[in-house]
């Protein structure tokens, strides 16, 4: 018998190795190991088949915000149930997405006020590379075909996303279905792909950006950013002042900007969206992972009136945007999005969440000392700890020692539940995260990371 259900753990596990197919998971492993089945969740904390507890320190894969199985977020969910499950915005509006929509408005920069609605990370930033480039067709610059992008970045798993992708390990299998892009050097200070040191930076990847820009003049639709974080390229944090520099670019070129906020959003960086700290409004900005507080995909492009307008006009020149997704606006997530808002008012989570950040900073000067920690990055509360075979020369871990795996394996067999990037090991707890809970997690992950490495 299972925590709750009727179906043994045995059974589960047996039904799973054969059946169930997980993402970026090398399967034989997965199936020669053993697994853990999560059949409840309880504040941060995930609890498996047998009555095992697991703090959950990625948030669920980035997007969990106040908890799991939040009463307020559950009845919300219950009650929108009972009125309407699903509706289709082709053809016709539905209420919860507009009363979302209009909600989301008050929050977003200044200016981006217009949501188009799909399911995840992917689908947002699909519609944002089509809704660029048909904006440049209808501006009557149908060569701005090509979009700058950045080493490292991440910004989801469909083809266009992966397209504008900068992660080799993940993306080039892919290469010939790929279109292609204009990589962009990452600021990635640790290990600066132009050799500079900290001290005689003058962020000259943003020259390196301008000359891209310069080089390609009148080809380029849009640059496409995760602001002040990298999050799958290894929690890498910008310098202050990036963002600031690359909307100058932008502006400067008539580039669109693109914002990949689908993990920075909601609250993640201390501000509501990430570009808010810098006071950079985007062109293009897509959201998801935090938006429904982790409990059902949604996702929205938002923009403003300069991209919109253009999509204007009689039916017959073809101006409208044809792209849609079945479950676009679905009832349910918006019901528990709204409320999700509601609760970071009602609980002034924006104000909790600058503690908190303080707190995890404070913690987390333990750590680099540490033989073999080269860096450790925050974003607010998004961390990354990079793990190094050698901390002088800053020389990596040959990523066939699995060295974050096997941390985070130490991790969970006391407690607490996170998945690496590489040999980065990640911190991204719900932004309820308690002072006691996130100071369990920051001992556990250091002793974890002390019997791997030491
Ligand atoms: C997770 C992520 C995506 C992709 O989102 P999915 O919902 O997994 O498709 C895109 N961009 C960023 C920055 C992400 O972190």
């Amino acid at each position: 018998m299972t925590e709750t259900g009727s179906i043994t753990t045995e059974q589960l596990c047996l039904w799973d190795k054969r059946h169930v197919w997980h993402p970026f998971t090398q399967m034989q492993d997965w199936e020669r190991d053993e697994q853990i089945i999560i059949v409840k969740g309880e504040g941060c904390w995930l609890i498996d088949s047998e009555g095992g507890r697991y703090l959950d320190a990625v948030a669920s894969m980035w997007t969990n915000v106040h908890g799991h199985c939040r009463p307020e977020l559950n009845d919300a969910l219950k009650e929108q149930v009972d009125r309407l499950e699903h509706s289709t915005l082709l053809g016709l509006g539905s209420e919860q997405s507009i009363i979302l929509a209009a909600r989301l408005a008050e929050i977003t920069p200044h200016g981006l006020d217009r949501f188009f609605y799909s399911d995840n990370g992917s689908t947002a930033m699909e519609v944002a590379v089509k809704m660029a480039y048909q904006y440049q067709v209808h501006s009557g610059r149908p060569k701005r075909s090509r979009f700058i992008t950045f080493r490292h970045a991440y910004h989801g798993d469909t083809l266009g996303a992966v397209s504008i992708g900068g992660i080799g390990i993940y993306h080039s299998t892919f290469k010939p279905l790929m279109f292609e892009t204009i990589l962009a050097p990452s600021p990635y200070c640790y290990r600066c792909e132009l050799d500079y040191r900290k001290e005689t930076c003058t962020m000259n990847c943003i020259d390196a950006l301008e000359e891209l820009m310069v080089q390609n003049a009148g080809s380029v639709a849009g640059v496409v950013i995760e602001p002040l974080l990298q999050g799958a390229g290894g929690m890498i944090v910008q310098p202050a002042g990036f963002l600031t520099r690359v909307r100058e670019l932008c502006d400067r070129h008539d580039i669109l900007m693109i914002t990949d906020e689908v993990a920075t959003g909601f609250g993640r960086t201390g501000a509501m969206f990430a570009c808010q700290h810098e006071d950079v409004t985007p062109d293009i900005m897509a959201i998801s992972k935090g938006i429904a507080a982790g409990y059902l995909p949604l996702a929205a492009t938002v923009t403003g009136e300069k991209v919109y307008s253009a999509f204007l006009g009689a039916y017959s020149e073809l101006k409208t945007f044809f792209h849609g997704h079945t479950f676009t606006g679905n009832p349910l997530a918006c019901a528990v999005a709204l409320k999700s808002l509601q609760l970071f008012e009602q609980d002034n989570l924006l104000a909790g969440v600058q503690s908190k950040i303080a707190r995890l900073k404070a913690g987390l000067s333990d750590f680099s000392a540490m033989p073999h920690v080269g860096d450790v990055r925050q974003c607010g509360m998004a961390v990354g700890i990079e793990l190094v075979a050698d901390k002088e020369s800053g020389s990596p871990y040959r990523w066939e020692e699995k060295t974050g795996i096997r941390v985070c394996l130490e991790a969970r067999r006391r407690g607490v539940f996170s998945r690496p990037l590489g040999n980065t090991i990640v911190i991204f707890p719900p932004l309820v995260i308690s002072n006691s809970e996130l100071d369990l997690l920051l001992t556990v992950l250091q002793e974890s990371i002390r019997i791997v490495t030491e």
